[in-house]
């Protein structure tokens, strides 16, 4: 038996944020980042929560939030007796968010419903059951996995998601491609999932170079708000692949933010997982097909039509200002030397590598890599 979820209530289109209007809550904290709590963001979300008497914010969170970060956060959430948190960012505030309130009710035995208001279009965080924490001095990514990390309600407000800057598109915007095609390919993969990938992959490739090229398209903006949170959904229930096994470790060590580690792998692993380095590997490659197909690229067989995908990503790499080569990321041959074999074990080991449609040995990491290994 398989089982499909959704929990997350989605509130989206115009006015979306008015849904923050229906939290009633004595003590109330909003969790951002300083960036969005200087540009008046965060300002903006407590203007709408009229039914909360208390609002704290807590603006430190940082990318690809470290352990030591929660703990400053738990002490911040423990002291506001908050009642209700509101996650207001990237996946980076929502996922800070969601592991300090986890913690919080397990001390506290209070609810502490979460709220997610996303303003990058990438992680799709808001409606996974997974918070990413980073151990610094390890170089490793750790998933927490619990149903418990749900938030109960993601807002999708496409408008402030307008001010993100075009490489952060970018990133971002290859994250949510590799959620998707990983989500489509996963050994897990079934008809609720393909159908939720498909639509995320369909309005990505249509409206990514339009969001990057001018973030002041608010159709483009609020298609890909939509595109990352199917993606979500699809990937919270079928999980990922090695595009993410390698991405987290890759990601941790040399800085590079998670969805450009994404977008740089992304077409050399649909190429591997494909087969086109020898025989086509069934049923990757017709399934990589039938999403070239879908956003009109010609497929005149499986093959054809899975080496055009992955030529279409290579294109938009280019286009979009996606760092081709370590070094374009402004990684060293004596950093990658350093810590080669530490990427290629955790890449085997992490979670996501599980349902990736091609087994793996260390070779085949190395071999992924080598087509960014060029100094
Ligand atoms: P992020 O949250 O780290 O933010 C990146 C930068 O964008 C930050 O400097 C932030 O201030 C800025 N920013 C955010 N919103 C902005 C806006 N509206 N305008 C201008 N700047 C803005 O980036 P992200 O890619 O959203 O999240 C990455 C994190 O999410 C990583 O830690 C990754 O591992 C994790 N992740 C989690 C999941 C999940 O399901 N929980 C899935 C994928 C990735």
């Amino acid at each position: 038996m398989q089982k499909f979820k959704i929990s997350t209530e989605v509130c989206f289109g115009a006015d979306s944020l008015s849904a923050l209007k229906e939290i009633k809550a004595e003590n109330a904290a909003i969790f951002t980042d300083a960036f969005l709590a200087k540009s008046g963001a965060a300002d903006k979300i407590a203007s709408y929560m009229t039914g909360c008497r208390n609002i704290k914010v807590y603006a430190d969170i940082k990318p690809d939030p470290p352990v030591e970060l929660i703990a400053d956060a738990l002490g911040f959430l423990l002291d506001a007796n908050s009642d209700v948190v509101v996650a207001l960012g990237g996946g980076s505030s929502i996922d800070a968010a969601k592991s300090t309130v986890l913690i919080a009710r397990k001390k506290t035995g209070k609810d502490i419903p979460l709220i997610a208001v996303p303003t990058t279009s990438g992680t799709g965080s808001e409606v996974t059951s997974f918070a990413v924490i980073t151990d610094r001095q390890a170089g490793v990514k750790y998933p927490l996995v619990s149903d418990e990390l749900l938030p109960v309600k993601a807002i999708l407000a496409g408008e402030l998601v307008a001010s993100v800057p075009p490489q952060i598109t970018a990133d971002t915007g290859f994250d949510v491609l590799t959620h998707a095609l990983e989500a489509y390919i996963s050994t897990a993969a079934n008809d609720y999932s393909d159908a939720l990938a498909e639509k995320a992959l369909e309005l990505a490739f249509e409206y990514l170079p339009a969001a990057y090229k001018n973030g002041n398209d608010a159709v483009a903006r609020e298609k890909m708000h939509t595109a990352s949170c199917l993606a979500g959904m699809a990937f919270n229930a079928v999980s990922l692949g090695v595009n993410h096994g390698i991405a987290h470790s890759f990601g941790a060590h040399f800085h590079i933010p998670h969805g450009r580690a994404n977008g740089m792998l992304l077409p050399y692993v649909m190429w591997y997982n494909a087969g086109l380095d020898g025989v086509a590997l069934e049923p990757t490659v017709t399934r990589l097909a039938k999403i070239a197909k879908l956003i009109g690229l010609p497929a005149f067989n499986a093959k054809t039509g899975a080496q055009n995908l992955v030529n279409k990503l290579k294109n938009m790499q280019r286009e979009l200002g996606i760092p081709t080569s370590l070094k374009a990321a402004g990684v060293t041959k004596e950093q990658y030397a350093q810590v080669k074999a530490h990427i290629i074990e955790s890449a085997l080991n992490d979670a996501c590598t599980a349902t990736n449609p091609r087994k793996l040995v260390g070779k085949d990491i190395e071999n992924i890599l080598s087509n960014l290994d060029k100094f």
